[in-house]
């Protein structure tokens, strides 16, 4: 099978990651498919199974760890189990089109050392934690305590941040979109 290559996205959540991918995965010309990751998290408002994850239970989560159908998987919250299935990988590569990956940065990173030629990893900064905090509860789709559980993480997470190929700074997203994409246009063009 051809392989293609494979973009990451990480960043602690509230970044913005999520709309740089999906205005990434609009420009037709990068030839781009998103990895549909697997989760035992719960479903929220608008999402839909087999577009924004597939939604396993946690007990068919950890089936599919001990049968080693993951590339990469990670408990990022308690019970809430989110890993990258090896078919979706071939799914993505047998339609000639590269991967576009929007998960932790542990699971990033892991990408990065499997297939260091193939992958870009960019981090991406939002501008400090209390914009980080804002823009989560503006989106207001979780508990106090959810907030709370992923502002925990931030500050570890942003550690990370000098261990990726590249560091796009989510302030002004019109300039967050532009140098997120002339990186990934870079890359799989070059
Ligand atoms: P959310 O619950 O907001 O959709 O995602 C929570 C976190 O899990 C985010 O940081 C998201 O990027 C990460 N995540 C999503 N899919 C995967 C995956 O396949 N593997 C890993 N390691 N993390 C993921």
């Amino acid at each position: 099978m051809k392989q293609g290559k494979l973009i990451v996205f990480s960043a602690p959540s509230g970044s913005g990651k999520t709309t740089i991918v999906r205005h990434l995965l609009r420009q037709e010309e990068l030839n781009l498919e998103f990895s549909i990751s697997a989760t035992s998290r719960e479903k929220r408002g608008n999402e839909v199974h087999g577009k924004d994850y597939y939604y396993l239970s946690l007990k068919e989560f950890k089936n599919k760890i001990k049968n080693e159908e993951f590339l990469e998987w990670e408990e990022v919250y308690r019970d809430n189990f989110y890993g990258t299935l090896k078919t979706e990988i071939e799914r993505i590569w047998a339609k000639g089109k590269h991967v576009i990956f929007d998960i932790d940065v542990s699971g990033g990173l892991r990408i990065k050392r499997k297939f260091p030629e193939q992958t870009l990893a960019i981090f991406v900064k939002p501008p400090d934690l209390n914009e980080l905090v804002r823009r989560l509860k503006d989106r207001g789709e979780e508990s106090e305590e959810k907030i709370s559980m992923r502002v925990a993480k931030a500050p570890a997470e942003l550690a990370t941040a000098p261990l990726f190929d590249e560091i796009v700074v989510n302030e002004s997203l019109e300039t967050a979109l532009k140098n997120a994409y002339d990186l990934v246009s870079g890359f799989v063009n070059g």
